[in-house]
C-alpha cells in the first residue's frame, strides 16, 4: 500500500494526486516491512556502485582519474544523504503514527541496506589507500 508521507492519507488506486492534492510522485512512499526497505535499497545500491566502479575499468576509459574519485565522492554523499534521510522519515512516520507508520519499517530498511553498501564502498576505498593501489583502482 502506498501512503501519502505529507498528510499520511492512504493513496487507493492510482492517480497524481492523494485525496488532499499532494503530487503523488513527490510526495507517496510505500509501507512495508523493514526486510522490503533493506532489499531493495541494498540491491540498488549496489547497483549504482558496481556501475561507478565499471566506469572505471572501461576499455576506452572516458575518465581521468580526478573526475573519477570526485565522481565516486559524489555518489558516496549520494548514499549517505539517501540514508540519513530515511532514518529522519522512520522516525517522523512512526510518531505521526496511523496510515504512514506502516511505512516507517520499509524506510528504517532502506536506510540500513543503503549504509551496509555504503561501509563496503568506503571499506573497500581504504583497504586500497592502505595496498597503495588508488591510482590504478579508483
Ligand atoms: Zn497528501
Amino acid at each position: 500500500m502506498w501512503v501519502c508521507s505529507k498528510c499520511a492519507e492512504p493513496l487507493p488506486g492510482r492517480g497524481w494526486h492523494c485525496p488532499n492534492g499532494h503530487w503523488r510522485p513527490t510526495s507517496s512512499t510505500p509501507t512495508g516491512s523493514f526486510l522490503q526497505g533493506f532489499l531493495g535499497s541494498f540491491v540498488f545500491c549496489l547497483v549504482i556502485a558496481a556501475a561507478v566502479v565499471f566506469t572505471r575499468f572501461q576499455r576506452e576509459n572516458p575518465w581521468d582519474p580526478l573526475s573519477h574519485r570526485v565522481f565516486a565522492i559524489l555518489v558516496l554523499l549520494g548514499f549517505a544523504y539517501f540514508g540519513i534521510d530515511n532514518l529522519r522519515n522512520a522516525g517522523k512516520w512512526r510518531r505521526m503514527g496511523g496510515a504512514i507508520a506502516a511505512a516507517a519499517p520499509r524506510a528504517r530498511g532502506r536506510a540500513v541496506g543503503d549504509f551496509v553498501v555504503l561501509g563496503i564502498s568506503l571499506l573497500a576505498i581504504l583497504l586500497l589507500v592502505l595496498m597503495g593501489k588508488t591510482s590504478s583502482l579508483w
